[in-house]
């Protein structure tokens, strides 16, 4: 019988690419399922119009009149688009997005059927969803947890669904999803930022965070990849010889993409449009089989929404143009793995981008104060950061001559090191004024002429400044953005905070005039940051050292980098921005450490299952066939046979070898597990896995990998990396 296999790859070239037509603009299409702009206006009156936009920008509550009208609007639309269900959609601690869909259709008094949906169903539901990880937060008898209506994101229709985004929270009020902390962090930054910036203009009134994410991702052909449990049971292979042809010739890297393919993103940005997800860029990426999408940049909350959004619309396109796509950071050993930039800056309700500099020597000081204190607020809080991206399957990525290692430092380039230079001379306490007009000219007036040829970018860096935003590259392509992104605004917000109490001491306790205390400011806040910044080659092992010297943080697994997260400082960070609770960052912990056990103990069990009963059987399959050909030899040429069945002996050898190896590795990887599963304390036992059972994975893998490379081809059941990777 064909295997799995060798059917996919003989239906492979029968495949066409199935073309997906459409006429539409996508400027008319755009936003067609989504509650909001052109769409709300033709719903909702203008007086409501304001007050939903009012609670948008202040962030109060909305009461049950409003809520109920909004209802109402809101299902005139969803009916007339024909959607029968709707939902509220969030995003559990799991890290992808969750629903659970209640139909319109209701009985009525006396068994008359209707559609009905109202205020209270907008705003809060009780969806029960108890198995959600929690960190020990929701016990038994408190277990119920909570939606609630997120009117910062509109709501959109997903097929006949209307999706109404919300945060998940427990009975008791804390966070057990990514938006809520991130929602409080936004409004964090946006309170202090607005501060600041009213130094440099009164007008501005609300400070927004900005995100651009640029997402990547392998496409596998779906009947090769069902060949492979290991990928389609952890998003990743966990055997798998290397190809004679990977990426060494970099001839995928902005290649023209394969048919099948477009015909897949085509469609998928058809449906991205009328949701609203703003996509401008497709292309090849580095490794073969790599692709990357990335948006017009949005108001963070929303963009974090649309990412997680487009990831759970990747998947159900890709299933029709039969292809798996996979968000793993490191699908595939010795093959570059996915990550996702996070490129962030800050905008004003006056249309500004705080990181970009403006005409005015005024502006441009209002740009370095939020360039500095990003920095300060990195350099302060970089273990944190570094445990925000920390996850078992970037622990594979994130180091390996192929993304930014395990230590954060900031890129600026050098001519924005000359400024900073610069700005360290500035004379203490007040300035004179030709030191003033000198600054203004010399130094700041000259940042955006230097910014416009500042083209020099380090991709080793893995926190840079790519000219009007900060772009987080460690960021791994499986995780939520919020992670991040919550993380850095509350960094970014607490070192504001703190460079606000500063000036205003200077003002207010030493007379100086508002420009003279940034100045200081500026300059004193400048002596600290070069720790962090970096500007040489990240991967190289000198980087590791002298980030050593420098006392920058280096945990090299997942285990280590999460303890930043329950720290005295980072708990203190979270409380003091009001993001997250003691409580709710241990939790948070929790969680995290047990994702990182179970990943690794399902690749390990999944990895003694393959080895077991597909590459064992598989070995001894072949070597049998090598067994009667020596017989057959024997009968031919008698006590001769040796010289004629030299080869086939010893691969009879090796292939008993490598089973041997295999079996013991596995026998002693289970004993090992059950040992370490004894441990109480999460850490240890999520660093007992780390250092114990990971080492059971390379070592097993490679006799099943040698196997592979002896095995008869016709024999092996699992697709092998040249065909997953190569064939389209
Ligand atoms: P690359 O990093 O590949 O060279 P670009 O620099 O052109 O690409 O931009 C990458 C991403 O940066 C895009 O997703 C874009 O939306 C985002 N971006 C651009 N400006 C901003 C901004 N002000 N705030 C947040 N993201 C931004
Ligand atoms: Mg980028």
């Amino acid at each position: 019988m064909k295997s799995l296999r060798k059917k996919s790859l003989e239906n492979l070239f029968n495949k066409q690419p199935q073309f997906f037509e459409s006429s539409e603009k996508y400027s008319s299409l755009y936003a067609s399922n989504v509650f909001s702009g052109r769409t709300m206006e033709e719903y909702v009156n203008r007086d409501l119009l304001n007050e939903v936009e009012n609670v948008i920008q202040k962030g109060t509550t909305i009461g049950r009149p409003l809520a109920d009208q909004i209802a109402t609007a809101l299902k005139g639309w969803a009916l007339s688009k024909g959607a029968t269900h709707y939902t509220h959609w969030f995003q559990p601690l799991t890290g992808g997005t969750a629903e659970k869909h209640d139909a319109f259709f209701d009985l009525y008094n006396s068994g008359n059927p209707m559609e009905s949906f109202d205020g209270s169903q907008l705003v809060q539901q009780e969806p029960d969803a108890s198995s959600f990880p929690s960190g020990g937060i929701r016990n038994t008898f408190e277990a119920r947890g909570y939606t609630a209506w997120d009117p910062t994101s509109p709501a959109f229709i997903f097929g006949k669904t209307l999706c109404i985004p919300t945060i998940f929270v427990s009975y008791t009020g804390e966070a057990l999803d990514y938006k809520t902390p991130l929602l409080k962090s936004i409004q964090s930054l946006d309170n202090i930022a607005t501060d600041i910036c009213n130094y440099f203009d009164k007008n501005v009134r609300k400070v927004n965070t900005t995100l651009g994410w640029e997402q990547e991702f392998f496409l596998v052909d779906k009947g090769l990849a069902s060949s492979r449990p290991d990928l389609i049971i952890t998003g990743r292979t966990l055997f798998g010889h290397q190809p004679s042809k990977g990426q060494q010739l970099d001839d995928h890297y902005f290649g023209s993409i394969p048919p099948r393919v477009i015909s897949y993103l085509q469609e998928l940005e058809f449906e991205a449009y009328k949701l609203g997800i703003p996509l401008k860029t497709r292309h090849n990426e580095v490794a073969p089989g790599q692709f990357e999408l990335a948006p017009v940049f949005e108001e963070a909350n929303l963009s974090v929404d649309h990412n997680s959004l487009l990831m759970d619309l990747m998947h159900k396109i890709a299933s029709k143009h039969d292809f798996v796509v996979l968000f793993h950071e490191k699908p595939f050993e010795g093959i570059n793995g996915s990550g996702k930039h996070n490129n962030w800056s800050l905008s004003t309700d006056t249309g500004l981008n705080l990181l970009s500099p403006g005409k005015t020597p005024m502006s441009n000081l209002q740009f370095l104060t939020f360039f500095i204190n990003t920095i300060a607020a990195v350099l302060s809080q970089e273990a944190l950061l570094q445990a925000s991206i920390s996850s078992a399957s970037n622990d594979h990525r994130l180091g390996s001559n192929e993304a930014p290692p395990a230590i954060l430092s900031v890129f600026i380039g050098k001519e924005l090191t000359k400024v900073l230079v610069d700005l360290e001379n500035v004379s203490k306490g007040k300035l004179s004024p030709e030191e003033k007009t000198d600054l203004k000219l010399n130094v700041i007036g000259k940042i955006p002429e230097i910014l416009l040829d500042n083209t020099d970018r380090n991709r080793t860096s893995p926190f840079a400044f790519t000219g009007n935003k900060f772009e987080f590259r460690a960021v791994g392509s499986k995780s939520n953005c919020s992670k991040s992104i919550t993380v850095l605004n509350a960094s970014v917000a607490q070192q504001l905070k703190k460079f606000r109490q500063e000036i205003e001491f200077m003002i207010e306790k030493k007379g100086m005039r508002k420009d003279d205390a940034i100045f200081n400011g500026l300059r004193d806040n400048l002596k600290g940051i070069k720790k962090i910044l970096f500007e040489g080659d990240g991967y190289s092992d000198e980087w590791k050292k002298k980030a050593k010297q420098r006392g920058l943080s280096f945990n090299s697994n997942t285990p280590q980098a999460l303890r930043a997260l329950v720290s005295k400082k980072s708990i203190l960070l979270f409380e003091q921005t009001q993001v997250l609770t003691e409580r709710e960052v241990k939790a948070r912990y929790s969680v995290d450490l047990k994702e990182y056990i179970m990943r690794i103990q399902i690749e390990s069990r999944t990895l003694g299952d393959i080895a077991r009963n597909h590459i064992i059987p598989t070995g001894i399959k072949y070597q049998n066939v090598l067994i009667e050909n020596v017989k057959g030899l024997k009968e031919i040429y008698g006590d001769q046979y040796h010289e004629h069945a030299e080869v086939q002996l010893k691969l009879i050898e090796r292939i008993s070898g490598h089973i041997k190896e295999i079996n013991q590795g596995i026998l002693t990887m289970v004993n090992t597990r059950k040992k370490l599963n004894e441990i109480d304390k999460e850490h240890d036992k999520a660093s007992a896995y780390c250092e114990q059972i990971l080492p059971f994975l390379f070592d097993i893998r490679y006799h099943c990998d040698k196997l592979e490379l002896v095995v008869d081809d016709n024999l092996w059941p699992l697709a092998k990396y040249r065909e997953l990777l190569f064939c389209r």
